[in-house]
């Protein structure tokens, strides 16, 4: 038996009743305050989908705890990295430049939010190289007002001034879409204005909706103004694994970069957002540090790889130097699961998803607000009467569902009305935990609307 002397300030505690004392505290104290998010019940926000071949990796990233920030700290984590978001862009349909084998590639960030933060950095520092430093100030960023407020926060880390950030109106009769009219007009009035546009960010499955923005006219404007053209679909780029949701990325090939988060709807564990770039040189150039510490030119040649440029070190992709081993869960996912298993799973929520978008229609006290495209449903309790009582209404039965604790639903606001969001995703949910919710929400609806 190893001796683990050093253990002794932990084991002092670990006596078969203390460990059940342990366990105990865990269902009393801890449960009781956790939100289930992997109950076949929870259809609240977006899923975070957990399973057997992500816990595997992550259980295997935890146990080895390596920190991989350059190559040399553990090869094969930053080259499974590569090898496996290669892996994935293929699935994708990807254009070729986004694949490591040229200028570009791809890398897991935590988030969406560092995503967007990291190519805002690289797209900001691109165009300053061209118009000054001193420019700062005149820089504009472009996205429409149903993009994810991540957005906004990599604005104000960015240094973008607090009003160039413009978040274009959008409406119900483009279903919440970012026009590329709009767009045009505002990128004129601001060249006018002596502004300078310098990246647009359209999104694929917006948070509220699940809005999908016309790629190919967007990346066409952001193209002939040079711009930088990112697109987010955090949710719904898992769709995009199925040939018949393919589409909703065509135009891709006109992005600089595109991001999904395969630890919400891909079975893989949080974090892991898939985030791919064509020009790394260009994140590189924002975020590279090389302090005397982190250097390896003292070690035999083959160690020198970080110095020599052979390799990806990704400490240079990302914020923070220290990372962890995220690749191992989506190579367990994609190895255990397959493609078509994972594409079972995408059709089956989206199938779910539309079997409660029939029973809404079918109620005539509700409607559904949006057209759905994936596994989100927005709808709402119409209002006996005037418009003015139908937040009211709705948000009220948004609490009294939530409180039975039987099921979990969100909500938004779209137009100015109170929507409901009702998000098929967990891993466990079948069609009667869908049926099941929707008993409760009519049960709920009929109290609510009976007591009026
Ligand atoms: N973008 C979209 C479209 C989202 O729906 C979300 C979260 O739901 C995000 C970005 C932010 O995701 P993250 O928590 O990974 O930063």
């Amino acid at each position: 038996m190893v001796k683990i002397s050093n253990f002794c300030i932990f084991r002092k505690h670990s006596t078969i009743e203390e460990f059940s004392g342990q366990t105990f505290d865990i269902q009393t104290k801890i449960l009781p305050g956790v939100t289930h998010w992997q109950s076949p019940n929870y259809f609240a926000y977006y899923p975070s989908n957990s399973s057997i071949a992500g816990f595997l990796g992550e259980m295997l990233s935890a146990g080895l705890n390596i920190v991989g920030f350059s190559w040399i700290t553990s090869p094969a984590a930053t080259e499974l990295e590569i090898v496996v978001l290669d892996w994935l862009a293929k699935i994708l349909n990807l254009p070729n430049e986004f694949l490591s084998a040229g200028q570009g590639g791809g890398v897991i960030q935590g988030t969406a939010s560092e995503a967007v933060l990291v190519v805002l950095l690289a797209a900001r520092d691109k165009v300053l190289i061209k118009v000054g430093k001193n420019a700062l100030e005149k820089l504009v960023v472009y996205a429409s007002d149903q993009t994810h407020s991540a957005l906004q926060k990599a604005c104000q880390i960015g240094g973008i001034h607090p009003e160039n950030c413009r978040l274009l109106s959008t409406d119900a009769s483009a279903d919440y879409a970012l026009s590329p009219a709009v767009l045009g007009e505002a990128i004129s009035n601001d060249v006018a204005n002596d502004l300078i546009p310098f990246m647009l960010c359209a999104t694929v499955g917006t948070t509220s909706s699940t809005a999908v923005d016309p790629l190919p006219a967007l990346g066409k404007i952001a193209k002939s103004h040079g711009m930088w053209f990112h697109i987010d679909a955090a949710y719904a780029g898992s769709a995009c694994i199925c040939p018949e949701y393919r589409h909703y990325i065509n135009g891709v090939e006109e992005a600089d970069s595109f991001n999904m988060n395969a630890h919400k709807w891909l079975l893989t564990n949080f974090d892991c957002s898939a985030l791919w770039i064509k020009d790394r040189s260009a994140l590189i150039q924002s975020l590279s540090t090389n302090p005397e510490f982190l250097k390896n030119k003292k070690l035999p040649l083959m160690l020198q790889a970080s110095q020599a440029n052979l390799v990806v070190d990704f400490k240079d992709w990302q914020i923070p130097l220290g990372r962890r081993f995220r690749s191992l869960k989506l190579w367990m996912v994609l190895r255990l699961y397959g493609l078509e298993n994972l594409q079972g799973y995408i059709r089956n929520h989206i199938k779910l998803a539309k079997h409660f978008e029939e029973l809404v229609s079918q109620d005539p006290r509700f409607e559904v607000v949006t057209p759905r495209k994936f596994s989100l449903v927005c709808f709402r309790l119409l209002p006996h009467n005037d418009e003015a009582c139908a937040s009211k209404l709705n948000h009220d039965l948004l609490d009294i569902v939530n409180s039975t604790g039987k099921v979990y639903i969100s909500h938004t606001v779209l137009s100015g009305k109170y929507v409901l969001r009702f998000a098929v995703g967990a891993p466990l949910t079948e069609e009667r935990h869908v049926n099941a919710a929707w008993d409760v929400l009519q049960e709920k609806a009929s109290t609510l609307l009976g007591s009026m």
